[in-house]
């Protein structure tokens, strides 16, 4: 059987191994050893008051394993011979219409104005110390699109026109950690986009 509960725990108590058993099992009145699993749904932090907590929504799996798989999976065949799909940027909308093109069976082709992910700090450096902005390769323009040296917030209003949670499944195919799928204001961080991105571009090449 499985439950889905809500637990706040104190952000004193987080850092304790096991914690969340300990507190569904309280919470649904049962023994921990009942419980064979806590996976977490969602994760925010509530800090309007002096004692700060975490708001978990969770799914208490009772005499009941785990599934093992996701329901997501990515599998990216050779797609070489394939019809070709011609998509223009490598923004976040080019590299997710690759990514589908290739899991259709089509073979991205993706022409993109301006430089490689690495190569943009390079530009970015002259547009903060020199004034110099290269037309194709600065903070909009080149490999990952506009906002990828911003610091990586996943938000979208557009939550009922596209499977979302697929998204953040592929960023973390692509090397993202896990914690975005859970956090209630999911966060890449701007240290780690750039390869993200270069991850993409592996797997679309
Ligand atoms: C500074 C900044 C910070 C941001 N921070 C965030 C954030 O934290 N979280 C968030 O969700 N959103 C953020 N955004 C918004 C987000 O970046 C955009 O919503 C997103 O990039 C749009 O994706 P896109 O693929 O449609 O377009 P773009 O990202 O603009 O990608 C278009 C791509 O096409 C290329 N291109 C343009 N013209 C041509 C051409 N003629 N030929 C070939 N290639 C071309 C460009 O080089 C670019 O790579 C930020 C935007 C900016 C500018």
């Amino acid at each position: 059987m499985v439950k889905e509960i809500q637990l706040r725990i104190p952000i004193q108590e987080e850092k304790f191994e096991g914690i969340l058993k300990k507190k569904a099992a309280r919470f649904l009145n049962i023994a921990e050893k009942d419980i064979s699993a806590v996976k977490v749904l969602r994760k925010s932090i509530d800090a309007r008051k002096s004692d700060i907590v975490f708001n978990y929504k969770v799914a208490v799996y009772i005499h009941e394993q785990l599934p093992e798989f996701s329901e997501y999976s990515f599998e990216y065949k050779d797609v070489t011979k394939s019809k070709e799909v011609h998509i223009i940027g490598f923004g976040p909308a080019g590299m997710f219409a690759a990514l589908r093109c290739i899991e259709l069976g089509y073979k991205p082709v993706v022409l993109e104005r301006g430089k490689k992910v690495q190569e943009r700090r390079r530009d970015l450096r002259a547009i903060n110390q020199f004034h110099i902005v290269n037309e194709d390769s600065n903070y909009c323009f080149g490999e990952g699109g506009a906002g990828t040296y911003s610091d990586g917030k996943l938000y979208t209003r557009s939550l009922k026109r596209g499977d979302v949670r697929r998204v953040f499944e592929n960023l973390v195919f692509h090397g993202a950690t896990e914690e975005i799928l859970v956090d209630a204001h999911p966060h890449i961080g701007t240290n780690n986009l750039p390869k993200i991105v270069e991850n993409i571009r592996e797997t679309v090449l």
